[in-house]
């Protein structure tokens, strides 16, 4: 099982802007926000990348999709947001624990760089 910067946040051994948390997942304002909120959504469960992802985690996925829901009504991000999987190194993933990136507050380019 691997180990990350993002188990330690899950751990409370370093600091973190959480702004939601349960059983499943945590929710936490990215330290290099890309737009004005820009929070990541976690399973707790440590899933390296999406494609690590097994039929086992069906409803821990739909989970995580709902808790992104929640946290960007939460964020106050009526007018619309993006929600972002990076999956292994050309999807530019930094982080090997499946997250979520919720951006939003302001206009969004497509397509990504
Ligand atoms: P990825 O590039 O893997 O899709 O996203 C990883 C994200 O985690 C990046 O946006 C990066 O800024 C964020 N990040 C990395 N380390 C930390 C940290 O220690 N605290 C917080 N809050 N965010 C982090």
């Amino acid at each position: 099982m691997s180990e990350t910067i993002f188990s330690k946040i899950i751990r409370r051994e370093i600091p973190a802007d959480i702004v939601y948390e349960d059983d499943l997942a945590l929710a936490f304002r990215d330290i290099n926000a890309q737009a004005p909120t820009h929070i990541v959504v976690i399973p707790k469960k440590v899933i390296p990348r999406v494609s690590d992802a097994s039929w086992e985690d069906q409803s821990l996925l739909g989970h995580l999709l709902l808790t992104v829901q929640k946290v960007a009504q939460e964020a106050g991000l009526t007018n619309g947001y993006r929600v972002v999987i990076n999956n292994g190194n050309d999807g530019g993933q930094t982080v090997d624990h499946l997250h979520l990136h919720i951006l939003g507050g302001r206009k969004l380019q497509w397509p990504p760089g």
